[in-house]
């Protein structure tokens, strides 16, 4: 199923809705832990698609393709690398990317995103499927000069607007051979397939779950393959993943 979170015109809140053709059918409340049965049914074009989802936290694998750690002047770490995204960096598909006056070197990541369906706690792999909503495109935009001159990775990652996701949900997906892709203005600059993630989506939700409790809606981003490059106000940049769709936002100076 697709799911996505929309703007309705003249209804104050967002609302969730699962898409079928050129259709959106509306529920009501959230879409987990249980579905309501469909409410209303509209027309995709009458409705602007928001990001699917504020979580309480997005949490990110760094380092978690080879041949982006080699690029990025290392090895893959022997320890899983995560970091955190503030909910405030998130947008939706059409929204922009505004380039921040601290930074003269953003990048783009183009990323699985896991959405989480159900609180989890200790996780084993083989369970994982059990906590997993479904999945999503994300771009975890990057200050890369300010990712290298800081200790901390948390300034160069958590700007707004830096954690594009959407465009809808895709709760019926294996996560394990998947090609993902970017364009920036019509030109590929990566060109991947989660089969090559060091640690697959299901062992990752394991792994942060036996750390930190991850509620209904949190998001996990699972790395990016190599090919990263700069963003310049005027870029169009897309993240394409197959069997669920493209995330298209376009770059600004503000
Ligand atoms: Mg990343």
């Amino acid at each position: 199923m697709r799911i996505a979170r929309v703007s309705v015109p003249g209804v104050e809140f967002p609302v969730y809705g699962v898409i079928t053709g050129d259709k959106i059918e509306l529920i009501t409340g959230l879409p987990w832990p249980d579905m309501s049965d469909p409410v209303a049914a509209l027309n995709l074009a009458d409705v602007k698609i928001l990001a699917p989802v504020i979580p309480s936290k997005i949490v990110c694998v760094g380092k978690n393709y080879a041949d982006h750690a080699k690029e990025m002047g290392g090895d893959v770490p022997t320890e899983p690398v995560i970091f955190l995204k503030p909910n405030t960096t998130v947008i939706g598909d059409g929204d922009f990317i505004v380039l921040p006056p601290q930074s003269t070197n953003v990048h783009h990541e183009a990323e699985l995103a896991i959405i989480i369906g159900a609180l989890a706690k200790n996780v084993e792999v083989d369970r994982a499927d059990e906590v997993i909503f479904g999945y999503t495109c994300a771009n975890d935009v990057t200050a890369r000069d300010l990712q290298n001159s800081d200790l901390q990775w948390t300034r160069s990652k958590s700007f707004d607007t830096f954690c594009p996701l959407g465009p809808w949900i895709e709760t019926e997906l294996d996560p394990e051979n998947l090609d993902i892709s970017c364009q920036v203005n019509g030109t590929t600059k990566q060109d991947g397939n989660t089969s090559d993630l060091v640690r697959s989506a299901r062992e990752m939700v394991s792994w942060i779950s036996h750390m930190m409790t991850l509620l209904p809606g949190d998001v996990i981003l699972t790395g990016t393959p190599a090919g990263v490059s700069q963003l310049v106000s005027g870029d169009t940049v897309t993240v394409t993943i197959e069997d669920i769709g493209t995330l298209t936002n376009s770059v600004l100076v503000r």
